[in-house]
């Protein structure tokens, strides 16, 4: 099995998983050009949406003309053209060799889901490395719990988000924690492998539950940051993640 994430449009990756037979999945294909160059004799057998905005969708139906048999997953929104397989929340889902599970992960979207399996999570918009995607049309208190879904999965899961964020990312994390060793550790390696050109994903669930600010809203350290940049308490994890995501807003790092 082999996983890669390819570039596309400005930040975004499009993930390609291919096993030896030569069968192939794409997660979030916002164009078909990478896909069609990277692809060569793989047979594409599904691809996987997790939301509705075109830089995760509008290259699948030209990938559709190329491969006109391969499977299209997406969550149940109109804004999502068909035909497609509609998934809801903790739904299996079959693709050649592999299997998934969808979760409902409402918060950047109404809609979003994202896949697990393989040892894989595809989290679309909703968790990035070290940070976590825009609330668009979910509160707080569903991107949190949506957050925290995915934060239990297992510690060696390999996060494959959408977007390659990671090193705007870090700055703010250390902002906002800057005591934290893992983080720190963790930052200067994805400043090396992007300085080098090369992707900071897919990282583990294990550093994103060590150093992603946005999983650990309860942490001491992060709380002292948010009490200080607010200058009072707060009253739960909601109300400190809602704080903290307005906080990332205008970061200028
Ligand atoms: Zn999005």
């Amino acid at each position: 099995m082999s996983l890669r994430p390819l570039p596309a449009l400005q930040d975004n990756y499009i993930w390609l998983l291919a096993d030896a037979a030569g069968r192939a999945m794409v997660v979030d294909p916002g164009e078909a050009a990478p896909v069609l160059a990277a692809a060569g004799d793989l047979d594409l057998v599904a691809i996987l949406l997790t939301h509705h905005h075109p830089d995760h969708i509008a290259g699948t139906a030209a990938l559709l003309e190329r491969w006109p048999h391969a499977q299209v997953f997406a969550p149940r929104d109109e804004r999502i053209p068909g035909p497609c397989r509609r998934v809801a929340d903790r739904e299996r889902v079959e693709i050649g060799p592999w299997a998934f599970e969808a979760i409902a992960v409402p918060g950047h979207t109404r809609s979003h889901v994202a896949y697990f399996g393989e040892g894989l999570l595809f989290c679309g918009d909703t968790l990035f490395s070290l940070g976590c995607g825009r609330l668009f049309e979910g509160s707080p208190a569903q991107m949190h719990a949506s957050l925290a879904k995915l934060a239990v999965l297992p510690a060696d899961t390999r996060v494959c988000c959408g977007h390659e964020y990671t090193e705007a990312n870090a700055r703010f994390a250390l902002a906002v924690e800057p005591g934290n060793r893992e983080l720190q550790e963790h930052a200067d390696a994805v400043r090396e492998l992007r300085a080098n050109d090369h992707p900071s994903l897919p990282g583990t669930l294990e550093i994103e539950r060590a150093c992603n600010p946005f999983l650990r809203v309860d942490a001491p350290g992060i709380r002292a940051s948010l009490e200080r940049h607010l200058g009072r308490g707060m009253r739960d994890s909601v109300e400190a993640f809602a704080e903290l995501r307005a906080w990332k807003d205008g970061f200028k790092g």
